[in-house]
């Protein structure tokens, strides 16, 4: 389901990064704290910020919280106001609701209260970053399922000027470049003529074990 109205309840850290992107992104972002501050901060960058108990239903409905199509709730240590603020969006009816959770017992409360999608924003980042660790060339990923992944790898030096025939990675591991982004432009289903140079970015798909052995063999 696609959102174009957000509100956004918790301007810290998480709260305000996540509004100023929608902001960016070219959406509507009501922003919500209780902290004066915080929404002084963001009054000048969201479409409307509010200084507000997000746990107060009356305060909810006055602002039409109702109307909106996505709710983040980006309260991290209050774990109980961050609990009746999702049933509160909940009963109101916003259609997506998604909360950041700190621990994954605050998560399994959350999904048991029927929250759309909860996020782990410093256990999932954490992830991250150890992988782009381990594997330097590994831009982003996306996990498809627990074996299947998607990664954007920036193309080694010593690849500059190979064609996907001469790499031949389906053969060779059993993974396969779905796309080589170009400074000139993105190439979706490259043929094997296409021929890789240092600054691209190719988006390779497989299993987690192909894509490893991929990186290994040709790109360390
Ligand atoms: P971050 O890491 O994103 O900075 P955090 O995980 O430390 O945040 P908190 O600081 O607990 O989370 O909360 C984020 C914001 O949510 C704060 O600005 C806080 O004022 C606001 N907040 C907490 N409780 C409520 C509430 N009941 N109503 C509105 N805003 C609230």
């Amino acid at each position: 389901m696609k959102s174009n109205q957000f509100v956004v309840i918790g301007l810290g850290r998480f709260g305000s990064s996540l509004a100023r992107e929608l902001i960016q992104l070219g959406y509507e972002v009501l922003g919500v704290d209780k902290d004066e501050e915080s929404v002084q901060e963001m009054s000048q960058v969201l479409t409307h910020a509010v200084i507000a108990d997000a746990t107060d239903e009356e305060v909810l409905r006055s602002l039409g919280v109702r109307n909106f199509d996505c709710g983040v709730i980006a309260i991290g240590d209050d774990i109980q106001a961050s609990i009746l603020t999702t049933i509160l969006l909940k009963d109101l009816g916003v259609k997506q609701v998604v909360a950041k959770a700190m621990t994954e017992l605050h998560g399994r409360v959350l999904e048991k209260i029927g929250v759309d999608r909860v996020i782990y924003p410093e256990r999932d980042m954490g992830i991250r970053v150890a992988h782009q660790l381990v594997s330097p060339n590994l831009l982003d990923y996306i996990e498809l399922s627990k074996e299947y992944t998607i990664a954007e790898l920036a193309v080694p030096k010593c690849l500059n000027g190979v064609s996907l025939r001469e790499l031949n990675p389906r053969a060779r591991f059993g993974c396969s470049i779905v796309a080589i982004n170009k400074p000139k432009g993105i190439i979706i289903a490259p043929e094997a003529n296409d021929v890789l140079a240092e600054k691209d970015v190719m988006v390779v798909i497989g299993t987690n074990q192909q894509i490893e052995h991929f990186e290994e063999s040709v790109i360390r």
